[in-house]
């Protein structure tokens, strides 16, 4: 294997030098990590699970017409994607009453929200990535109104299509956490860039609920040390018809 240059380490992810300009390789790790990284294992086979799951995503994303940076699976734990200049705002899409919104609004889990609500995050682990208002976005200059814009409509599509897609295969999409960023086609070039969907979809990043049992099915298996996190990935990924390898090699 040629020696790629690692530009960056996340919680979940690695990511280095693509073999083309403007092209990053994605590395899918075991590590699980909840609470601001407070919590924190490695899981055998998650990163392999999160690949497979979020190409199979990504792709059919793509096929609706909704730019995303994914290119290519390269081999069972990395992707080939194009480098985007990250917004540095987590999108989170709720359905369903779960998570940090339960305590913040004295909300029971479970409740169902009468709209599909949309909320910001501000992406910075050192202020433990708290909730912003539009208003702030622009403020900072984190996104302009136009890319908020089209970002919250991309959204809203990828929500109505990932709740047909799990309803499908017998599972409720309780909630789940988009990130985007600024493909620039040509350095050069006055055009305004286009804003692609960026990172990965997957139960790390999703609230997936069995539909028949309410059962998790998703990252609160590991957050609320239920177990079988591994197996529940595993049964996302059969029902979706999505071939995983053998993760014991
Ligand atoms: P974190 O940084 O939150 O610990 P990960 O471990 O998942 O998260 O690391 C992946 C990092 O790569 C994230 O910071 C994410 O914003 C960034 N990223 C995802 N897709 C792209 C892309 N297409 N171009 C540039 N950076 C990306
Ligand atoms: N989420 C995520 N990364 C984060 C925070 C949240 O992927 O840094 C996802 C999480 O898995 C859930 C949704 O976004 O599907 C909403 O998460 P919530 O705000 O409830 O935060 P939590 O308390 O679960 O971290």
């Amino acid at each position: 294997m040629t020696k790629r240059q690692r530009l960056y380490e996340g919680k979940a992810k690695v990511i280095f030098e693509g073999p083309e300009a403007g092209t990053l390789v994605q590395y899918f790790k075991d590590d699980a990590t909840a609470f601001n990284a407070q919590k924190k294992d490695v899981i055998k086979g998650k990163g392999v699970l999160n690949n497979y799951i979020s190409e199979h995503i990504m792709t059919a994303v793509g096929d609706l017409g909704i730019p995303n940076h994914f290119i290519a699976r390269l081999n069972d734990r990395e992707q080939l994607i194009r480098k985007l200049e990250i917004i540095p705002v987590e999108v989170v899409v709720r359905n369903v009453a779960a998570g940090s919104i339960c305590p913040r609004l004295g909300l029971e889990e479970g409740a169902i929200l009468n709209n599909k609500l949309v909320e910001f995050f501000l992406k910075d682990d050192s202020l433990g990535d708290p909730i912003v208002a539009p208003e702030h976005i622009f403020t900072f200059g984190w996104a302009t109104p136009k890319e908020l814009e089209i970002i919250v409509e991309d959204t809203l599509r990828i929500n109505d299509f990932l709740t047909e897609l799990f309803l499908g295969i017998g599972v409720r999409l309780i909630d789940f956490k988009l990130e985007f960023g600024r493909f620039y086609r040509d350095q050069d070039a006055a055009d305004d860039p286009v804003i692609m969907l960026a990172d990965e979809i997957s139960p790390d990043n999703c609230r997936l609920w069995d539909a028949q049992t309410n059962e998790k099915m998703d990252k609160d298996r590991f957050r609320r040390d239920l177990g079988g996190l591994v197996e529940a990935y595993q049964e996302i990924a059969q029902r979706m018809g999505v071939n995983i390898p053998d993760l014991n090699q």
